[in-house]
């Protein structure tokens, strides 16, 4: 018998993406995948340099659970950087991925029965660990076509048990990145009811709009006593499998994830650890910046084909390699008696007609959607996006005289 916490869990965004592989793959058809959460590209040489080098030199030992002094002062100069606020080693944990330093992060700050807002769609990791930690996943629905919430919304949401809020800018799966405004508002508010930040900034590297990105640290630098700063290098240096990740935090959450980490996984793979360490010691930034061109490419183009779609709107993809589809407009023009009835099945059609494999908008708590990673190789994306504008546009006309 399963420990009860586990009835608790949804699958995974990943999971999602690789079910739709592995039921491509069982029809024997060229699926293209336009599901994986990540950019499908080799990692920088100077990453991989790094690793042979870590390896070369027999690395093997175990490190500091948080991570090697080195890798912690790298990353927090990276991040003084990028946010424009002053960061040391001594508020940096490094982690196995995002994942892990969001674990910790929910398990430094939550107690039982602890309340935390969730913007929704949400990335199904996010109220899954909340759960694990014992607390309760409070949902804020966003709506299209920016999927910002208003500060009101939040607000309403908050009750004497509130301790959280999760923010994911640039946004999994809707694309949304969020306004210095919207930002500033949130801050004053999580000041006002001492709650804390989880700010998810994992894509941080994928903005297209203009808009930033922005941490909301630079926002309103004086939240950060109350911030866990989470990032990784899966996504900004296609590492995905490598895992490693950072937090930055207050030092007292930097020294409760050491004791966490000590008793569950010890530290990020050490080998993983050396590589990045030596690309943010080499690198000019060539491999990141020709990654954002190829990115904002295959979004103008993605743009581009889906602007044909005839009831979905094109969706805005501020930020993240998303083009989040709503498709209640659509769906409810299908006669009553249509079996397409969700973004799930529009999905499964996609899947099944098309040979395009998607994430239905289920996956993240919103039943109406659909996403597709525009980080497929570009030679495969347009094409692909072609196929599910034809189906998608013939649907209606399809399913009335069925
Ligand atoms: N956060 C968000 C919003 C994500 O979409 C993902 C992966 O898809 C992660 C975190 C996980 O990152 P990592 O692979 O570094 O654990």
């Amino acid at each position: 018998m399963l420990a009860q916490r586990m009835t608790l869990l949804s699958g995974s965004g990943t999971a999602a993406a690789r079910d739709a592989a592995k039921v491509a793959a069982a029809t024997g058809r060229q699926i293209v995948d336009l599901a994986a959460g990540e950019v499908i590209i080799a990692p920088p040489r100077t990453v991989r340099e790094g690793a042979i080098a870590a390896i070369e030199a027999g690395t093997n030992r175990y490190t500091d659970s948080i991570g090697v002094s080195p890798l912690r002062e790298a990353i927090a100069e990276k991040l003084t950087k990028n946010t424009r606020v002053a960061w040391t080693a001594e508020n940096i944990a490094v982690t196995n991925g995002a994942k892990q330093a969001l674990l910790d992060a929910a398990f430094a700050i939550l107690d039982p029965g602890d309340e935390v807002i969730i913007f929704r769609p949400c990335w199904p990791t996010f109220p899954s660990q909340v759960l694990l930690a014992g607390a309760k996943p409070v949902f804020v629905d966003v709506k299209a076509p920016d999927y910002i919430p208003s500060i009101e919304s939040i607000r309403a949401a908050v009750t004497s048990r509130t301790k959280a809020i999760i923010l994911n800018s640039p946004n999994n799966p809707t694309g949304a990145v969020y306004d210095r405004a919207t930002l500033q508002a949130m801050g004053d508010l999580a000041i006002g009811y001492k709650l804390w930040i989880i700010s998810d900034e994992c894509y941080s590297n994928f903005v297209f709009s203009g808009k930033g990105p922005e941490s909301i640290v630079t926002s309103h630098p004086g939240i950060r006593t109350r911030t866990v700063l989470v990032n990784a290098f899966s996504k900004e240096l296609a590492v995905t499998g490598w895992r490693l990740g950072y937090f930055a935090a207050p030092p007292e959450i930097v020294s409760a994830a050491r004791k966490l980490q000590s008793h569950t996984t010890s530290n990020a793979n050490v080998i993983a650890q050396h590589a990045i360490l030596h690309h943010l010691s080499v690198s000019d930034g060539t491999f990141e910046r020709e990654m954002h061109e190829r990115l904002a490419k295959a979004r103008q183009d993605g743009l581009k084909m889906l602007s044909g779609l005839v009831d979905v709107a094109a969706p805005q993809a501020d930020g993240s390699f998303f083009f989040y589809l709503d498709l209640s407009g659509l769906l409810a023009k299908l006669p009553a008696g249509s079996s397409v009835r969700t973004g799930s099945d529009i999905s499964r059609l996609l899947l099944e007609e098309a040979g395009v494999a998607s994430v239905a908008g289920s996956t993240f708590g919103d039943p109406d959607g659909l996403r597709l990673s525009f980080g497929a190789p570009p030679e495969r994306l347009i094409p692909a996006l072609e196929k599910v504008v034809d189906t998608l546009n013939s649907l209606k006309n399809r399913q009335s005289a069925a």
